[in-house]
């Protein structure tokens, strides 16, 4: 396992919790509006080693209360069961963010009681996600197998969506409700430039756009917050 990034403290990458978080390296999705550009390859300047990151867990251990494991897409490291299971015998909880597109991976970890709290992106409505994901061919019924598991409950879990002016419009959000109805939560975060997005020129809507599409989706899920705009 390399480690592309860590965050050594976080109250706010694992709801209700003192955190760090992991950052892995690579991804299969390009969304256009990525601010993590510089890891999607697997490429970092300055990786840490798995040993280092469990020595220094180990250390925090009395202080932080949980791990939140994201990227990049955590799913494709073939070895995140076998370090998962070694951050969870430092008695840390686990968060795992995921796009969704490794629904086997993702129901794996779950069932095996590896994951505390899933968070899962919902780059668009349906209809517009293989342009939101920047991935042409999209294949969407494993997004979608991998939202129906999450509606499962097996783990507590929540959506959330990037909301990018360029990418999403009213339509999406239309969708989007009723696909994850039943749903606990879902957040609605605003879009941030910054100078690592993938593909500059895009802008963020402002607050009453996005409370008028978390309006469209509360009729659906009876958690619909806005991140990352102040009230
Ligand atoms: S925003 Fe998209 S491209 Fe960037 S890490 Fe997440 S899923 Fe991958």
């Amino acid at each position: 396992m390399v480690i592309s990034g860590l965050q050594k403290t976080t109250l706010l990458d694992y709801p209700g919790h003192v955190a760090a978080t992991l950052f892995l390296g690579r991804c299969n999705f390009r969304c256009p509006f990525c601010h993590n550009s510089d890891l999607l390859d697997g490429d970092s300047s300055d990786p840490f080693t798995e040993e280092s990151v469990l020595s220094f867990l180990k250390k925090r251990s009395g202080i932080l209360q949980g791990v939140c494991i994201t990227g990049g897409e955590p799913t494709l490291h073939p070895d995140l069961e076998e370090f998962i299971v070694k951050i969870r015998a430092l008695g840390l909880k686990v968060k795992l963010d995921t796009n969704g597109y490794r629904p086997q991976v993702l129901k794996k970890l779950c069932s095996q009681g590896l994951i505390d709290y899933a968070a899962m992106d919902i780059k668009s409505g349906q209809s517009g996600y293989s342009r939101a994901a920047g991935r042409d061919g999209l294949d969407l019924s494993r997004i979608e197998e991998s939202v129906s598991f999450l509606l499962e409950g097996t783990v507590p879990c929540e959506f959330r969506t990037t909301v990018v002016k360029g990418i999403h419009e009213e339509k999406d959000f239309r969708e989007i409700g009723p696909w994850l109805s039943g749903a606990a939560s879902y957040f609605l975060q605003s879009y941030k430039d910054s100078e690592n997005v993938l593909v500059p020129g895009f802008s963020a809507f402002g607050k009453e756009e996005l409370l008028h599409f978390a309006e469209i989706v509360s009729p659906y899920v009876p958690s619909v917050s806005l991140r990352g705009i102040d009230y």
